[in-house]
């Protein structure tokens, strides 16, 4: 069990331990019930670590659970990601994986004893006239003409219906409750519907398949769940999740809580809007770096400790808010100033021949692999006469704010010596293209004798160890904090949301793993991607910079 201090608090949690010290359950029994009809992102995150951490909290259990009644837009693929992204968050499900689809049988059987309550009834309308007796939120619906039909008729045509003697949409099954009912989802709901479809689990045994609405409720009192958490837009559904487990007979009795979902300025929480995003080639796969999905932000760099760190700034509550992107970027950030080990790469090079050493030259420096935590250790870094800084670390003349390399000035380059700009190269437009420098040989690790100050210190890697290497850098997705508004996003996408340089990066990092992440010193925190780009060199993606962007500088 977690340390009480750290159990973070709130309202779901405050209910947990009513319910406990009033001994109406045992323990806790959570479940994070996924559809999957695409990526986890970072909204899911919330709703994992919520049930997920109550069930580390309260010695309890929580139960992965696949939610699938809807086979035409579900895949075996999803199914995957979506175990492969919770195990990574941290988690462990209790037992084996569940699925809905496991309950079908169950499901069937719940529904025949509605039926023959008077509690369901087959309809026949097409959609358009239900959709007409449904009413309005100000008048109230009609009743069908189908929904006095005796319970043993109903119980044939609902045989009829599982054994396909219907076609997609020829009828459906509806709870009989009430169709003047101020909550919309009461007026006789549909809860089983044909579909000829190929189920990812159950083959095609079934050519009918329940609602969510009626699913989810026996799905969680089958499992035994105590305290089912979804968001805040099932709160009218409620009454049927109640209504449903009411008139059932099942021993079990599990209460739903709503809380309010994540909004992240700048991106979409939407599977639908991000696959979208996937299937109309806007970005390069559901784990593109830009994407709010674990998967994206897994290769962008994040760290689980970062995620859940966030799931737990934002709280737990049910009013509805957007987060800033910098809250999320403030977690990974902190994470990785901690953990990431320093090195240097350059990311818009520019050649720096330092005169005064031999053309042979190479020196084998020491350098830390962090400023504050020697059980880091140190690296080896290779110097020699040629090296690379980055294009806007040198300029011919500057005043006096610029802290970097200007002719006849000194600065310190990072981890070596002092060097001093003597001239520079020019092409014919006019661009820089090599410096002249000299260094002097009594800097390493110290100040010069006679007291003499750089301007300041500046990253670099030498030209013949640097290893060339594909820099990614990322921006937000969409030029507007809420892109979700907009009835086209793909009028707002920002078309600068990739930005690709060709940059150096000290040979120590060639060895660098799959998404391990890295402070390239100066620039902010990369991780390596794991890939290797068309031409053969390695990718690093930008995780975060150094200091935050977002707040305060809408403009940016
Ligand atoms: P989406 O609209 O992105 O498809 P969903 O709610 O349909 O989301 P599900 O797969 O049904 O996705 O969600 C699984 C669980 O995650 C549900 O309990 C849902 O309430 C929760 N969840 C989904 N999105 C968010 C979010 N943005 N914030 C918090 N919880 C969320
Ligand atoms: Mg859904």
């Amino acid at each position: 069990m977690a340390d009480a201090e750290n159990r973070p608090s709130n309202f779901i949690r405050n209910i947990i331990d009513a319910d406990l010290a009033a001994g109406k359950y045992p323990t806790t029994h959570t479940r994070f019930p996924p559809e999957p009809n695409g990526y986890l992102h970072i909204g899911h995150a919330k709703s994992i670590v919520l049930n997920f951490g109550i069930a580390r909290d309260y010695n309890g259990l929580c139960n992965l659970r696949f939610d699938d009644t809807n086979p035409e837009k579900e895949d075996i693929d999803y199914v995957n990601a979506i175990k492969n992204d919770v195990s990574w968050l941290g988690f462990k499900w209790s037992g084996e994986v569940c699925y809905s689809s496991n309950y079908f049988d169950q499901l069937f059987a719940y529904a025949e004893e509605l039926i023959n309550k008077g509690l369901a009834y087959v309809e026949f309308s097409n959609q358009e006239t239900m959709r007409e007796m449904r009413g309005t939120l100000t008048s109230a619906g009609t009743n069908s003409p189908y929904r006095d039909t005796t319970p043993a008729e109903n119980l044939q045509l609902f045989h009829d219906m599982r054994d396909g003697k219907y076609k997609d949409g020829e009828c459906c099954l509806r709870a009989k409750i009430d169709m003047s009912s101020s909550f919309m989802c009461m007026r006789d709901p549909v809860i089983y519907r044909v579909r000829f479809a190929h189920h990812h689990q159950t083959g095609d045994k079934w050519c009918i398949y329940p609602m969510y609405d009626f699913t989810h409720c026996i799905s969680d009192a089958i499992e035994g769940i105590t305290h089912s958490l979804c968001t805040l837009e099932f709160q009218d559904n409620r009454r049927l999740y109640d209504w449903v487990l009411d008139n059932i007979s099942i021993e079990t009795r599990p209460h739903q809580y709503e809380f309010s979902r994540l909004n992240l300025e700048y991106t979409m929480m939407s599977k639908r809007k991000l696959n979208a995003l996937v299937t109309e080639n806007h970005v390069q796969g559901w784990d593109d770096p830009r994407m709010p999905t674990i998967a994206g932000l897994r290769r962008r760099g994040y760290t689980p400790g970062a995620i859940q760190e966030f799931c737990k700034r934002i709280g737990v509550t049910k009013m509805e808010n957007t987060i800033e992107m910098g809250v999320l970027e403030a977690c990974i950030r902190e994470d990785l100033n901690e953990s990431a080990p320093r090195a240097m790469a350059v990311v818009d090079p520019i050649k720096l021949v330092i005169e005064n050493l031999p053309d042979d030259h190479i020196e084998w420096l020491d350098a830390p692999n962090h400023p504050s935590d020697e059980s880091m250790g140190t690296r080896k870094l290779p110097f020699s006469k040629v090296v690379y800084i980055e294009r806007e670390d040198f300029r011919e003349e500057a005043n006096k704010k610029y802290k970097r390399l200007v002719i006849g000035k000194e600065v310190r380059l990072r981890n070596a010596y002092f060097i001093k700009a003597e001239r520079c190269d020019k092409d014919e437009q006019g661009n820089i293209t090599t410096i002249y420098c000299t260094y002097d040989e009594t800097t390493l690790g110290k100040l010069p004798a006679d007291g003499r100050k750089a301007k300041g210190v500046i990253h670099w890697v030498s030209a013949s160890h640097g290893v060339e290497a594909e820099i990614r850098n990322y921006d937000r997705m969409f030029t507007v904090a809420n892109p979700a508004a907009v009835e086209d996003f793909t009028t707002v996408l920002n078309p600068d949301s990739l930005v690709i340089t060709k940059g150096y990066i000290e040979p120590s990092l060639v060895d660098a793993k799959a998404q391990q992440g890295f402070q390239f010193e100066r620039l902010g925190y990369f991780c390596f991607d794991g890939n290797k780009n068309a031409d053969g060199k390695l990718i690093f993606n930008k995780t975060v910079g150094l200091r935050d962007t977002w707040t305060n500088n809408e403009s940016k």
